[in-house]
């Protein structure tokens, strides 16, 4: 949309230089396990949690400058549009191309030390990009998900160093990790949103011990984390003390803006492998099974046509209350996708086991992996309660 009003419906000569200049790029360099698009949901039975070349290609994409686009040179980028953004997030979902499995890194920690962290802790961010430092993010506790604000694992100020007791859960890739961005309790007696604080904590110091927490998958990716007694330096403060609830509402705005056509493409390939599916099964011509699908693709078109326009409301610099409907919207529908394609294999579709299993248990598995996009980020519930309040202007109970 143009600052008149009117619908601007083609590509700017600037815009499809960079689209050439991308395509060019991924034509010559994408990495031998991605070239028919990458999957997704298969990671769950690869059994390593982030495979070498993933790693290599993430480091290749930062020193081309096409990691975060957006972003100047040395940070991966090269000063993008969102415009350009978009088109850069539209082109590698649409060829299944990730630019990284392990996200909290490059699309969490580096935002959030750019806006809030010293010089120093600034010199993180590179490395957090091109994936060198695997980060992980302590936020979630056994009574602290949803209302985040409760959170407990205490921060006690000793001299020069911090000392942090407590636990934190569901803490994706803390195995791996050679970093924690912790958000921790730092006065007990302040209202809860203005009592917590956001230490950097490295994963080897004394006193942390992680035990891995499996999926129904089978796959472990995430864990419980357990502090004793952690001495972390003052210094690794990030952010004025107390001060931390500000970072969780963080500057994400950027990323956010163009991640849903990520979900929107996956949703769009899903509904057309339903449709091959349904035609192998023989349920082509079945009417339930047809309407479903149908409204399916319908939904997918909504959702990116809704995208479009939240995301030109934000390239004006508006607010985009659109953006809240996508996470909801699109996790849901994956979920739905996949229960849709179980039914259409009929007996065998809840099946894993790659000699009985019909297509070794692709749909069952997704089905799974995508009921943890409707909790992980903020659950369904969650995101129902930001609309009803936020964008309808209903009451809180
Ligand atoms: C795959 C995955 C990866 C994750 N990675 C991380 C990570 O790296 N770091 C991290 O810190 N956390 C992580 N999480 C945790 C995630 O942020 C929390 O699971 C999520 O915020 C929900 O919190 P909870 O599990 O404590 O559920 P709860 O908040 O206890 O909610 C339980 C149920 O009650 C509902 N509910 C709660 N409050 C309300 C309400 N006010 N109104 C209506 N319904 C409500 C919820 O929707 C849910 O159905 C991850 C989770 C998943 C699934």
């Amino acid at each position: 949309m143009r600052h008149d009003g009117t619908v601007q419906l083609t590509w700017s000569d600037a815009d499809q230089a960079f689209r050439e200049e991308l395509r060019a790029f991924l034509d010559e360099n994408i990495p031998a396990e991605t070239r028919n698009g990458f999957d997704f949901q298969g990671q769950a039975s690869s059994g390593e949690l982030i495979p070498s070349w993933l790693r290599v290609w993430q480091a290749t994409l930062f020193d081309n400058g096409w990691m975060i686009p957006g972003y100047p040179p040395e940070f991966g980028g090269r000063n993008a549009s969102p415009t350009q953004t978009m088109i850069y997030l539209e082109e590698l979902a649409t060829r299944r191309v990730p630019r990284a499995t392990h996200f909290p890194g490059y699309a969490i920690v580096a935002p959030s030390l750019l806006e809030y962290g010293n010089a120093q802790q600034r010199a993180l961010v590179a490395p957090a990009i091109r994936g060198d430092d695997i980060w992980c993010i302590g936020m979630s506790e056994p009574n602290a998900g949803s209302d985040l604000a409760s959170l407990q694992t205490r921060a006690v100020r000793d001299g020069d160093a911090f000392i942090v007791n407590g636990q934190k859960v569901w803490t994706s890739y803390a195995m791996v990790a050679a970093k924690c961005f912790c958000y921790v309790r730092t006065d007990p007696d302040a209202a809860k949103h203005k009592g917590i604080s956001v230490l950097i904590i490295s994963m080897d110091a004394p006193g942390i011990e992680i035990r891995p927490l499996r999926h129904i998958t089978g796959q472990a990716d995430f864990a419980e984390v357990f502090f004793t007694d952690v001495r972390v330096p003052a210094a690794n403060l990030v952010g004025e003390l107390n001060a931390g609830w500000s970072i969780t509402q963080g500057s994400l705005a950027h990323e956010r803006a163009g991640l849903w056509v990520e979900s929107v493409a996956r949703l769009e390939q899903t509904v057309q492998s339903l449709v091959e599916l349904a035609r192998v099964y023989g349920k082509a011509e079945d009417t339930g099974v047809r309407r479903k699908i149908a409204a399916m693709a319908e939904m997918a078109s909504s959702l990116r046509a809704l995208g479009y326009k939240g995301f030109a409301s934000y390239a004006q610099g508006s607010s985009a209350p659109e953006h809240s409907f996508m996470k909801v919207a699109s996790a849901e529908s994956g979920k739905a996708a996949f229960e849709l394609g179980m039914e259409i294999l009929g007996d065998h579709g809840a099946l894993v086991d790659p000699d009985i299993g019909a297509e070794a248990g692709r749909w069952v598995t997704s089905f799974y992996i995508n009921f943890a996009n409707t909790i992980a980020g903020g659950t369904s519930e969650i995101q129902r309660n930001i609309i009803a309040q936020r964008v309808l202007g209903l009451p809180r109970k």
